[in-house]
C-alpha cells in the first residue's frame, strides 16, 4: 500500500469544477488582484472564524510582517516566541526591525511554554508572538493574563490553525492581530501562495489595507510606505469554494487522529499527540514521538509511506539565527523534541486502510 505523507490530488474531485467556473469568470472579467473574489474571501473568512476584519494577502509570511507593522513594532522592541516554530514567525519579526526572543516550548503540547515566558521580558518587550503549531491552540488564557500584566500585545501565527478553537472560541480573534498562511498544504489551501491578517481592531483593519497596498486605500494616496502584498483574484476564488468543506474536512483530520491515538497508544516506544483541555485541535499536522526516529522513518519509507520532519531544528540553530549567539543547550525542550518528532500522513481524504496500515507498520518496526 502507498500512503503519501500528503495529497492534494485527493481533494480535487471535490472542488475542482467549482473553482475552474470560477476561474473562468475572473478571467473573462480581467480582474486579477483585490476584486470580487477577494472581498468575498475576507468577508466569510472573517466570519469563519469570529474576527470582525479579514484582510487577504500574497502568503502567510507576509501576514508576520504585516502584523508588527500593523502594531507599530519596530526597532528597538523585543517580540518573544516559540523557538520551535516555522521560520516564518521569526521572519516577520525580523522584516519589522524588531529583535525576536526566543522561549523553549512545552514537552506536551509543542506551543511556547508559558512559564518560561516573564523571564524573557524586558523593558524593551512589545509582544508575545505564539503559534498554534501544528493545529493546537497555544494556552491563550495564561499568555493574555501575562500580557496584561505587563501591558504588551498578543499577536498570533494561525498559519496551521484554522477553524482551530481555544475554550470555544476560535483562533485569530484572541490577540491583537492575527496572521494566516493559506499554502497549498495548510488546512484550507490555496493553488498558490496566499495569506491573511484578522483583527478586531478597526485602526489595525485599516493599515493593513494600506501597508498590503502600497500605502494607499485610494489609488496614488500614499499615506505610507507600503508594500505590494495583494492577494490574487484566483486564489481567493480557489479559497471561497474550499471554505464551503473546511469544516467538514477539519472534522475528517479530528476523526483520522483519533484513530491513530487509538492504534498507536499501546505501543511503548511512541508518544501520541496530547491535548490541551479546552481546545479544539485542527491537526495540521499529526505528530508523533518516536524511539529510533530515523530507523523507523527509514523503514516506513521501505513500506511506502512518506512521513515528515516539523522541524528538524529549533531556530536558534538555524544559520540565519546564528547572529543571536545561542547555542545548543540553550531550549533543551525544543531540542530534545526535534530529535523524537516525526510527522504521519494527514488530510482529510485519508482512508482507514491508510491509517490502520501505517499503524501496523509502526508496530512491526518495533516487534523487530
Ligand atoms: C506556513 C507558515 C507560515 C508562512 O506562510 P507562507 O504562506 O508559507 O508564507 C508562517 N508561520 C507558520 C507557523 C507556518 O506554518
Amino acid at each position: 500500500m502507498n500512503v503519501p505523507f500528503l495529497d492534494l490530488k485527493a481533494q480535487l474531485p471535490q472542488v475542482r469544477e467549482e473553482i475552474e467556473q470560477r476561474f473562468s469568470r475572473i478571467i473573462d472579467n480581467t480582474a486579477f488582484v483585490c476584486r470580487s473574489e477577494v472581498q468575498e474571501f475576507e468577508e466569510r473568512f472573517a466570519e469563519l472564524h469570529d474576527v470582525q476584519y479579514a484582510v487577504g494577502l500574497s502568503s502567510g509570511t507576509d501576514g508576520n510582517h504585516l502584523a508588527f507593522l500593523c502594531c507599530s513594532i519596530g526597532e528597538g522592541y523585543e517580540v518573544i516566541l516559540p523557538v520551535y516554530t516555522f521560520i516564518a514567525t521569526a521572519e516577520g519579526i525580523s522584516h519589522s526591525k524588531a529583535a525576536p526572543v526566543f522561549v523553549d516550548v512545552d514537552e506536551k503540547t509543542f506551543n511556547i511554554d508559558i512559564s518560561k515566558i516573564e523571564e524573557k521580558m524586558t523593558s524593551r518587550t512589545k509582544a508575545i508572538n505564539p503559534v498554534h503549531l501544528f493545529g493546537q491552540p497555544s494556552d491563550m488564557n495564561q499568555i493574555r493574563k501575562i500580557a496584561e500584566k505587563h501591558n504588551i500585545l498578543v499577536i498570533e501565527d494561525s498559519a496551521q490553525a484554522h477553524c482551530a478553537e481555544y475554550r470555544g472560541k476560535r483562533v485569530g480573534g484572541i490577540g491583537k492581530v492575527s496572521s494566516w498562511s493559506f499554502y497549498p498544504g495548510k488546512n484550507l489551501g490555496a493553488w498558490g501562495e496566499a495569506g491573511a491578517l484578522t483583527t478586531n481592531d478597526e485602526e489595525i483593519y485599516r493599515k493593513a489595507l494600506k501597508l498590503r497596498d502600497h500605502g494607499s486605500e485610494k489609488k496614488y494616496y500614499h499615506d505610507l510606505i507600503g508594500f505590494n502584498y495583494r492577494m490574487s483574484e484566483f486564489q481567493a476564488a480557489v479559497l471561497n469554494v474550499k471554505m464551503k468543506y473546511i469544516e467538514e474536512w477539519t472534522e475528517k483530520r479530528r476523526l483520522n487522529a483519533y484513530r491513530y491515538n487509538q492504534r498507536l497508544s499501546e505501543i511503548d516506544s511512541v508518544i501520541i499527540p496530547s491535548v490541551l483541555d479546552g481546545v479544539r485541535h485542527v491537526y495540521h499536522l499529526y505528530v508523533i514521538r518516536a524511539r529510533e526516529r530515523d530507523k523507523l522513518q527509514a523503514y516506513l519509507k521501505e513500506n511506502g509511506i512518506g512521513t515528515g520532519l516539523h522541524y528538524p531544528f529549533p531556530l536558534h540553530l538555524t544559520g540565519a539565527y546564528s547572529h543571536l549567539g545561542l547555542k545548543k543547550g540553550d531550549f533543551p525542550m525544543a531540542e530534545k523534541l526535534a530529535d523524537e518528532i516525526l510527522s504521519l500522513p494527514m488530510y482529510a481524504e485519508l482512508t482507514e486502510e491508510q491509517i490502520d496500515y501505517v499503524c501496523e507498520k509502526i508496530k512491526d518496526f518495533y516487534k523487530k
